[in-house]
């Protein structure tokens, strides 16, 4: 398989080099040459396949070169085998609304999906290639902990989380701070999630530490993360279609990786009419889809923290997509953004994106509602992400059968669940015990020389 830069197709790069670096060093995103597309034929030998038989299969296509299809199979097997449920994910219905549960990993949220596999991708690669790297990543609560579950004591790497001190919740935080591991740090730094993603970013820009410790991300922009995100679509399409039918996926949406990876499934050949961007109040793709501006504002909080995201870092990945592959006008298009903090598309291009996607954003106070009324009326909890995939879908009502993508278990965010039902989600018993282990982080100022200086002495 051989992969190209959103902002440069002629350089052709290998998944290794896509895996090890995220993001390519003309600042644009990776993604394949030529997408592989399945014929119906294909689909239906696909359609009786465990997940991980079929995780194997679509993975394995995107690696070619790498990894033996033998090496996926234990790649696949050993990242699942912890998952609370023999595959990997679930889906149930409650009334109209089919719910694909995507947490039932160690850190209860989707994350741990693609996290936990590209955990063993590194290993892989790392004990082959005789290298050593240093992870560094950002977070607002989900990604680290997913990292962290992943990377805890392995060999060759450490990790190093940055997260905005007291503006995560505490379960949030527990799931990394609690993780004894010789090869883990956490920083709680004094700022906000910008000025931790600013630092990260500007470590990857700084070439000199950036080989001095031989930096490497996880986060959602890497290509890994896509590809592990695509089986889940295929896997629920099967499990909830008889022939093939078309159906919707509404997705909660923050950075558009998991939502990126519905399209690359509808790219495949899946049969899926619209995939449906949910936000919270931080609506850029639903303007986007309405005015063809691309401008971000002021991030707003909101009880779906995940979501507080206003540049959606995988769109680049959509406007190579839609502009038919032409890098010169992604890279217009970014430069744009860059100069004058907005870009707007063309009639035929917003169209494209219609085509194939729709937007609606919700209220606080209507996705606490949700949480009520799908307790009420199914005695289910939800958490307030999902709640958002299930209050918009109600809000826009397709025709055709819809899946909400449930990215988080309730009991990460307990306060907001407990206050819209009277109920206190429970963690699962096998993680009870981290509300109670010691916690370990180290505080640091907002300060990029100090924050370097840290991993200079820990690499
Ligand atoms: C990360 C996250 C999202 C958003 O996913 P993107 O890939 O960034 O769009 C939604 N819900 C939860 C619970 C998350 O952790």
């Amino acid at each position: 398989m051989e992969y190209i830069s959103t902002r440069n197709t002629q350089e052709i790069f290998s998944f290794k080099s896509v895996f090890l670096n995220g993001l390519a060093s003309d600042g644009g995103l990776y993604i394949p040459k030529q997408i592989p597309l399945y014929s119906n034929q294909d689909l239906e030998k696909l359609r009786n396949f465990s997940y991980k038989e079929l995780a194997a299969e679509i993975i394995s296509d995107f690696c070619t070169g790498e990894f033996s299809e033998f090496e996926i199979k234990t790649i696949v097997e050993k990242s699942y085998k912890d998952f609370r449920v023999k595959d990997v994910v679930t889906v149930n219905k409650f009334g109209k609304i089919n719910l694909l549960e995507l947490f039932h990993g160690p850190t209860l949220a989707f994350k741990d999906i693609a996290m936990q596999a590209i955990g063993n991708m590194y290993e892989n690669i790392l004990e082959k290639s005789k290298l050593k790297v240093n992870v560094v990543v950002a977070t607002s609560g989900d990604t680290g902990a997913a990292a962290i579950s992943a990377i805890k004591n392995r060999k060759n790497m450490k990790i190093f989380v940055l997260h905005p001190e007291n503006k995560i919740s505490d379960v949030q935080r527990k799931f990394m701070t609690t993780v004894e591991a010789r090869n883990v740090f956490n920083i709680g730094l004094a700022g906000n999630f910008d000025d931790c993603q600013n630092i990260v970013k500007s470590m990857f820009a700084d070439n000199d530490f950036r080989n001095l410790i031989n930096i490497s991300g996880v986060n959602s922009i890497n290509w890994a993360r896509i590809i592990f995100q695509i089986v889940y679509y295929f896997f629920c399409y099967f499990k909830i279609t008889k022939s093939n039918e078309r159906i919707n996926f509404s997705v909660p949406t923050g950075n558009f990786g998991d939502i990126y990876a519905g399209y690359v499934a509808k790219k495949m050949g899946l049969p899926i009419n619209k995939l449906i961007i949910a936000t919270n109040k931080n609506d850029i793709l639903k303007r986007v889809m309405e005015t063809g501006c691309y401008k971000p504002s002021e991030v707003k909080y909101t009880i779906s923290p995940s979501m507080d995201i206003q540049v959606a870092s995988n769109f680049e990945r959509l406007i190579f997509n839609i502009t038919a592959c032409d890098s010169k006008k992604t890279l217009k298009l970014m430069n744009d953004l860059n100069e004058s903090g907005e870009f707007q598309l063309a009639k035929e291009e917003l169209q494209k994106i219609r085509n194939s996607f729709l937007s609606e954003s919700l209220s606080d106070e209507v996705t606490k509602s949700v949480i009520s009324e799908m307790y009420k009326n199914y005695g289910v909890l939800v958490d307030p992400h999902t709640a958002v995939g299930i209050g918009v879908t109600k809000k826009i009502s397709p025709e055709e059968n819809t899946v909400v993508l449930s990215t988080a278990h309730p009991s990460k965010f307990p306060d907001v669940v407990m206050k819209a039902t009277g109920i206190k989600p429970e963690l699962p018993e096998n993680l009870k015990s981290i509300l109670v282990k010691k916690e370990k982080y180290d505080r640091l100022p907002k300060d990029f020389e100090k924050v370097k200086k840290y991993i200079r002495e820990r690499k």
